[in-house]
């Protein structure tokens, strides 16, 4: 068996041990004589499995008892517009800070179900920093406001979570930083993610809002796209990713077992440090263009001082074993993502291919 350390954006890497515990698993899952994606939804031992992840994530999270925890379908793309249509109402309007290609796309996903309020926008700084929070201008009749953490394409991070008051709920796209470290859950209306980086396959959303915020009218809809439904019948109102929520429930158990998110929180500052260290001492040989204080971690972009050394990178990178590392075809250059499933080995790897490629490309 030959694995490749990954720095995919996602799908992402998983941790071995997680992906060896469904090989064995596959055949006979928990003693049923099948696997865990050919049996009913409805069945005790997927109940059972369900509760279990619920309750790991909730103990990862500390999600308060006030919050409703989902697993849904459609990608984080769809709950930019699902989103709008169970917290606003047609005629309300909701705050959007834009930071990056994603908060970005989920402002003009949500236009079509809410009056969209631009509060803030680093676009004109080329999402190369976070727009202060001093600049925000938020309108306190807004339904909600929304942000993204972490933008996986332009590789900037908030580190902490923005001051927005009380009286207006805080929705964060967590897609690609949800369980890199500790979260206050208390400040957020709802979080969402896309399981595809940090907890499992893609197919999947992890939803965690606040039941009050269930009771909202919205508008009249499909019941299957209304989150008050999905709490109400525990993310069985029609057959769920059986495959993907298992999955996601062996990375909570591993995430445990690895000491939670405050282990992952030291993990990923140690390879983050390691990684933007290395970019930082070249000499400008390589160069990350985001505002030191906004750099992501778990996303890190980098560029060659010479473009024309692009191809030969990414295919000598590859053929060391380090996959993934093509830029976003937006901005080019390289991105490595480090989630929590890329070990500290993986970073110690790519530092040492980019020394070893600088001296001898000179
Ligand atoms: N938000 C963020 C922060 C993302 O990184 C991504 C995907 N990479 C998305 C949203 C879109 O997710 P999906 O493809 O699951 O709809």
């Amino acid at each position: 068996m030959s694995r490749v350390w990954n720095f995919s954006a996602g799908p992402a890497a998983l941790p071995p041990a997680v992906l060896e515990r469904a090989q064995r698993e596959l055949l006979d899952w928990n003693g049923s004589g099948a696997s865990v994606m050919e049996q009913s939804h409805r069945g005790k031992r997927f109940i059972a499995m369900a509760a279990q992840a619920e309750a790991d994530l909730r103990a990862l999270m500390e999600v308060p008892a006030d919050y409703a925890v989902l697993f849904l379908q459609g990608g984080a793309t769809q709950h930019f517009a699902q989103i709008p249509m169970n917290l606003a109402g047609p005629d309300d309007s909701a705050d959007y800070i834009v930071s990056g290609h994603w908060s970005a796309k989920a402002a003009s996903e949500a236009g079509a179900y809410v009056r969209v309020n631009v509060a803030a926008s680093s676009a004109a700084d080329d999402y190369l920093k976070l727009p202060p929070r001093d600049s925000w201008r938020l309108d306190p009749r807004a339904a909600y406001v929304h942000y993204t953490p972490n933008e996986t394409i332009h590789g900037v991070e908030f580190h902490d979570v923005p001051d927005v008051g009380d009286a207006v709920p805080l929705v964060a796209d967590l897609s690609s930083n949800i369980l890199s470290g500790p979260l206050d859950v208390s400040r957020f209306g709802l979080i969402y993610a896309g399981a595809q980086k940090n907890i499992g396959p893609s197919g999947l959303v992890v939803m965690i809002i606040r039941r009050d915020l269930l009771q909202r009218a919205g508008r009249p809809m499909a019941r299957i796209f209304r989150y008050a439904e999905h709490a109400a019948a525990d993310s069985m109102l029609n057959t769920p990713n059986t495959w993907g929520w298992y999955l996601a429930g062996l990375t909570f158990q591993w995430l445990l077992e690895q000491g939670g998110v405050a282990a992952m929180a030291d993990l990923n500052r140690a390879k983050a440090g390691l990684l933007y260290g290395a970019i930082d001492g070249s000499d400008g040989y390589y160069r990350n263009p985001v505002d030191p204080a906004a750099r992501s971690r778990m996303n890190v972009r980098f560029d060659l001082h010479d473009t024309a050394l692009d191809a030969a990178f990414l295919q000598e990178s590859e053929a060391a074993g380090l996959l993934a590392l093509k830029g976003h075809k937006a901005l080019g250059g390289m991105r490595a993502s480090l989630y929590n499933a890329v070990p500290l080995a993986a970073v110690e790897a790519l530092v040492e291919f980019m020394g070893d490629f600088a001296r001898r490309h000179g």
